[in-house]
């Protein structure tokens, strides 16, 4: 008789296999089918981890140049030496990756390499990259396929001087110019890299703001921040087209305030204008499982498709493209199909941007509050004030959190500073406890600690703030 599995989850990312350990976990019979070389998706491979490994190193070389002599380290004759950086990058990226394959051995999960499509419902067949064809049974499939990167219909990608976030990862050499098409969290944060290692960066944004849907009063300052380290941003500018010439990439596009039509020439341009979920080749439409316009597979609070022994979960379906969501999502399926209530509170996902400073936030901004007529108290205090960043030397920022003015309950913190990523962390603990400033303000915060300006913030909510 044919092997059959509980549960089969189809891509390797964060969300798969997060989601295949705890199904492991809870012992179900659980398979897990890759199509690329290595395990750990778009996160591990060539998201968040390379990226973070050339924000860290690239932190340094900057902090080599500008910050060290103010700590009385005087470094002379600093050099950049690019194929190292890239290097250890690499080492992190396959250590991590590793790791990953090293936890399916361990969890007894069996590992399939190949591309997965749907055949039935319980059914997938898995093509090797040498032609070879399988097919297994289950009783569950998850899908878990992520996302690709968007390429712009008018700007497209030549891998070289047109590049995507997986190229701007690995460029050969520091660009004289690069210029960044879209100020979302991928276009800030690898800006930023090359910033630091010397090329001059230009941000084109499509809207009048950067970072998305982030707070406003966060984003505005995190940018002025930004343009004084030497980022130059062009808001309101809509890119109409790109040509590749001797001199570098002319990107054409309209100024939507002047109305007019400009150039702006770059030798290399990141287009950083977003991801889409990713679903070629996969058999949905053999299923009828349903996808909206753009590619989203639609699914119920349960993560189930429109057949229902077939679920979805991480980048491919609705939310935040974040790997932390798409984890959670995996393991609630993982818990659901073990008979468990297996659930993800939406309200709590935290999201970060790492550059320097970081913006971390976690709930509603001020603007969503506004819209929804919800009335808040806010309360906001700088790094300025806080003796461990002024030890550490990086005083930019503040946090700011908004707690609802009637219960006092926290519905939003939004950090601008040092490690914001991590100052953030006993913010979503307290909201998906439904806690109140008044509970932050209450708690300890050891002494000197970035975490600190979290309690002064969350005092000055009921306008008692005590250092400053
Ligand atoms: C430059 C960059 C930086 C980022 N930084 C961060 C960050 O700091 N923090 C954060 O939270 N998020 C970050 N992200 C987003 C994060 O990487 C994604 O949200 C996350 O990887 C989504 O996880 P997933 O499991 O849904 O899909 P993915 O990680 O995309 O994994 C899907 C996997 O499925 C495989 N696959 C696809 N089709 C098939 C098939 N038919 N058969 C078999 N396998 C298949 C793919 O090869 C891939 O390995 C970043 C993304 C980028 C591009």
């Amino acid at each position: 008789m044919a092997e059959v599995f509980d549960v089969v989850y189809v891509g390797a990312g964060p969300g798969g296999y997060t989601g295949a350990i705890r199904a492991a976990q809870l012992g179900l019979k659980t398979a897990i089918i890759e199509k690329g070389p290595t395990l750990g998706g778009t996160c591990l491979n060539v998201g968040c981890i390379p990226s973070k490994a050339l924000l860290d190193s690239s932190e340094h070389y900057a902090g080599a140049l500008h910050e060290l002599a103010g700590h009385g380290v005087k470094v002379k004759d600093v050099q950049l030496d690019l194929p190292t950086m890239m290097g250890r990058k690499e080492k992190i990226v396959k250590d991590l990756t590793n790791g990953v394959a090293y936890l399916m051995k361990k969890n007894k999960i069996t590992h399939f390499t190949g591309k997965g499509k749907l055949v039935t419902a319980n059914q997938i067949e898995i093509a090797g990259a040498d032609g070879t064809k399988q097919v297994i049974d289950t009783k569950n499939i998850v899908l878990a396929t992520g996302s690709v990167v968007n390429e712009l219909p008018t700007v497209p990608f030549d891998g070289k001087t047109i590049i995507s976030s997986t190229e701007a990862l690995s460029l050969p050499a520091v660009p004289k110019h690069l210029v960044v098409i879209g100020g979302g969290v991928i276009g800030l944060e690898l800006g930023s890299v090359w910033l630091r290692l010397g090329s001059k960066v230009t941000v084109l944004e499509y809207t009048d703001h950067i970072c998305g849907a982030m707070d406003l009063g966060m984003t505005k300052k995190l940018q002025t921040i930004m343009a004084k380290q030497g980022m130059e941003f062009m808001l309101e500018v809509k890119v109409t087209g790109a040509k590749s010439g001797k001199g570098g990439v002319e990107v054409s596009y309209e100024d939507i305030k002047e109305k007019t039509s400009k150039t702006i020439t770059g030798d290399v341009v990141l287009v950083a204008t977003g991801r889409k979920p990713y679903s070629e080749g996969l058999g949905l439409e053999t299923l009828g499982i349903e996808r909206d316009k753009r590619g989203v597979v639609n699914v119920n609070d349960h993560f189930q498709t429109t057949v229902p022994n077939v679920y979805a979960i991480g980048d491919l379906i609705r939310g935040p493209m974040l790997a932390h969501k798409a984890e959670e999502e995996g393991v609630a399926v993982a818990e659901i199909l073990a008979g468990q209530s297996g659930h993800v509170n939406y309200e709590t996902v935290p999201g970060v941007i790492y550059t320097w400073p970081e913006l971390a936030s976690v709930g509603a901004t001020e603007e969503e509050l506004k819209a929804k007529g919800i009335e808040y108290n806010s309360g906001s205090f700088p790094f300025t004030a806080n003796a461990r960043a002024k030890a550490i030397g990086m005083t930019d920022g503040m946090v700011k959190i908004l707690a609802d003015k009637t219960t006092d309950r926290v519905l939003g913190v939004h950090v601008l500073g040092p490690r914001a990523s991590d100052v953030l962390a006993e913010a979503v603990v307290a909201m998906e406890f439904g806690g109140s400033a008044e509970d932050i303000a209450r708690s300890f915060h050891g002494h000197p600690t970035l975490s600190e300006v979290m309690r002064e913030a969350a005092l000055a909510v009921a306008k008692r703030a005590r250092q400053a």
